[in-house]
């Protein structure tokens, strides 16, 4: 067995630097600026956001960045050195659902909708160079960060400066995640372009997805002598776009059978007797996960607020056996993970981000961190798996201008 592998913890001062030396490299100019958005970890609150639920991610120190400035060739041009073989170059009227398509849809995406916001300059062309220490397709939302590392430059080179308030960053989420619905053609729920844009240091974001209000709730595991690991399955979620696309249709035919907009409303006033009425293979245990899964954010954020972080770890196994059990959207990585890390020292974990792959976190004593990681690494490589990568999550910045 090899070593455990940890992904490095990126000097973003540096990588500005570098991004902004292969953004003259490809286009035989200097970048006008070097933008930043962060991947992120959800705590709790998993399949909550499009069911008009509570949320709590913390921002990663591992960020995409896009080094831009604006043109006059009236085309988008993108270059990734996640995609080095596969540049973007469209005309900036031929950006429309499904194009470009692939992973230029996330960037064009962003770029189409503030150009059509009627508070933006005229938007002549622009040219980009994205790199990213976010791990991609790891359930830690590299496509958010992507999406909003470009809303940001674009809205910056269009004269606005949304960045600067939180009003502002609300429309930039907006735009992101409208973009990505409507040109990218993911119906990603919100959650993680509100990650990108307000998670602050030190702090997760209570995000309501009712009504898009926030709340920075102080949270340092380091002073507990605690750490966040984040352990990357590497296991490919090929059906998660199918499974995603059919809970949020099966959630939406449970809130039209119980007569609620949104089954946020069952959460807020739980009667066991309407339950009762969904079927009970189909419907009610995918219900029962959102009801739960909105009151164990509630009972986090309670714990956050007395200082009792230890006390998360039976509140992420719950938030865990809820998704595996009656959401159905665990895989055989994640259980393994969050199984062999509570066995050697966590005191609770759980799959986080969408799920059939993707990422866990669990919740370890500082002294006990690498015993952790080596013993998920060997019971992957003991099963002919592909080997897991690490991170500790530290709370950090939102999408910003880095130079
Ligand atoms: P996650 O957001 O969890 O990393 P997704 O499947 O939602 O996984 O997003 C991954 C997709 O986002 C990639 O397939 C690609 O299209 C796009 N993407 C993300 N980061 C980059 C990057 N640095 N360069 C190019 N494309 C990227
Ligand atoms: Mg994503």
């Amino acid at each position: 067995t090899g070593a455990v592998r940890w992904y490095p913890v990126p000097d973003l001062g540096a990588r500005a630097e570098q991004v902004a030396a292969a953004f003259q490299q490809a286009y035989g100019a200097p970048a006008t600026g070097v933008w930043a958005a962060p991947g992120r970890v959800n705590l709790i609150g998993e399949h909550t956001d499009y069911n008009g639920g509570l949320c709590l991610p913390i921002a990663l120190p591992q960020s995409t960045l896009a080094a831009a400035r604006a043109t006059a060739t009236g085309r988008l041009r993108v270059r990734s050195a996640q995609r080095a073989g596969e540049p973007v170059d469209v005309a900036l009227d031929d950006i429309a659902p499904g194009r470009p398509g692939g992973w230029g849809g996330y960037v064009a995406g962003a770029v189409a909708m503030l150009a059509a916001d009627p508070a933006a300059g005229p938007l002549g062309g622009l040219d980009i160079v994205v790199d990213s220490d976010v791990p991609v397709g790891s359930g830690l939302s590299s496509s958010a960060a992507l999406s909003c590392s470009a809303v940001l430059a674009a809205a910056e080179l269009a004269g606005l400066s949304w960045a600067d308030d939180d009003e502002g960053r609300a429309r930039l989420v907006q735009l992101a995640v409208r973009g990505e619905n409507v040109i990218a053609q993911v119906p990603s729920g919100g959650l993680d372009q509100a990650a990108a844009l307000h998670c602050e240091a030190g702090h997760a974001l209570l995000l309501d997805c009712a009504d898009h209000s926030l709340e920075q709730v102080p949270f340092d595991v380091a002073a507990d002598g605690l750490a966040l690991l984040v352990m990357d399955t590497r296991a490919e979620h090929t059906h998660s776009g199918n499974e995603y696309a059919a809970r949020r249709a099966a959630c939406e035919e449970a809130a039209r059978e119980l007569r609620v907009e949104t089954l946020r409303e069952v959460a807020d006033d739980p009667v066991e007797a309407t339950l009762a009425a969904l079927d009970e293979r189909e419907l009610r245990p995918l219900v029962r996960h959102v009801v739960t899964e909105i009151d164990r954010v509630r009972q986090v954020c309670a714990l956050l607020d007395e200082g009792r972080l230890p006390d998360l770890g039976p509140l992420f196994d719950a938030s865990h056996a809820s998704l595996r059990d009656d959401y159905r959207v665990s895989a055989p990585g994640l259980d393994v993970a969050v199984e062999v890390a509570r066995s050697a020292g966590a005191l609770g974990a759980r799959m986080t981000g969408g799920g059939f792959g993707g990422s866990a976190i669990a919740l370890v004593p500082v002294g006990s961190v690498d015993d952790v990681a080596l013993a998920v690494h060997e019971a992957f490589v003991e099963r002919g798996w592909v080997e897991p990568a690490f991170l500790l999550a530290e709370p950090s910045s939102p999408g910003r201008r880095l130079r």
